[in-house]
């Protein structure tokens, strides 16, 4: 839907009919991140392969495996990294749809071409051979947390997982990574002094199959809208709310009623976005 030249995705009846959806095809344009994470969408994003050294696509059926390339060669180098040292081969989930853009459901980030999403556990089928179509979209995550009760689940735990999340973390082009607030604690509490590289690495709902790849805006893309870098303590205070009784009210539905915010308008996607939406 266009209005005044912005797109605009209001109404649960715009949602719907979400275009960013039906685009099967990245734009043939310079490759650009449009936005913000949040609110943005990727001009001529580059597909990322099946499978290569040290890694795999899994659920591929839901056409989100495009990414700006500046993430496509940071996947491909991580991955590599991961195969040298020994690690396995990583299984990247959603990155973002061929054009960008908003999802109907689920991810409210995803929207620009830098973020990834990455499996924490690895299918032994997938370290021997090329998963099939069928493989990729069915083989189950195993969950490293019980996001109810906000414990480890030690029997999944793995000692790769720590080595991983450094390698991603050192890397200059994340910016963050999204794990499971339990997930961080024992990263934390396993670190000792040794502990700088746990600065990137933010604690946050959900991530209990998967950590969450966040690249910074890239170099010389004046169209991309950066988020403020990391300058917290790597292992501060800040993770402590997530161990708080005010935190437990809310993940058990029992904290206090608050008062409804007025509902906010959406802010329209930036003005390129609808040259994205039609070109070639
Ligand atoms: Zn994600």
């Amino acid at each position: 839907m266009l209005l005044g030249g912005a797109l605009v995705f209001g109404s649960t009846a715009a949602l719907a009919a979400n275009p960013w959806e039906g685009l099967k095809s990245p734009s043939q344009q310079d490759p650009a991140s449009i936005g913000s994470y949040t609110n943005g969408c990727l001009s001529g994003a580059r597909e990322m392969p099946l499978r290569g050294e040290g890694f795999q696509l899994v659920r591929t059926g839901r056409d989100r495996h495009y990414g700006n390339p500046t993430l496509i060669h940071f996947l491909q180098d991580f991955s590599n990294e991961v195969a040298q040292e020994g690690l396995g081969r990583i299984q990247i989930g959603d990155m973002s749809m061929a054009r960008g853009g908003p999802f109907s459901s689920g991810h409210r980030s995803h929207q620009t071409g830098l973020d990834a999403d990455i499996w924490y556990s690895q299918d032994s089928r997938s370290l021997q051979r090329p998963l099939s179509g069928w493989e990729r979209d069915n083989i189950a995550a195993v969950p490293l947390a019980d996001a109810r009760k906000h414990s480890l689940i030690r029997e999944n735990w793995n000692g790769k997982v720590p080595r991983i999340l450094r390698l991603a973390s050192e890397d200059p082009r994340v910016e963050r990574i999204f794990v499971h607030p339990t997930i961080k604690r024992e990263l934390c509490n396993n670190a000792g002094s040794d502990n700088a590289w746990l600065s990137k690495i933010r604690p946050w709902w959900g991530h209990n199959y998967h950590f969450h790849v966040r690249l910074a805006c890239p170099e010389g893309d004046a169209s991309c809208v950066p988020q403020a870098p990391v300058r917290n303590e790597p292992c501060g205070a800040d993770l402590d709310w997530w161990f708080s009784d005010e935190f437990y009210a809310m993940l058990n539905g029992t904290a206090p009623a608050k008062e409804k915010p007025e509902p906010t308008e959406k802010p329209p996607m930036p003005q390129q976005c609808a040259q994205v939406l039609q070109a070639r």
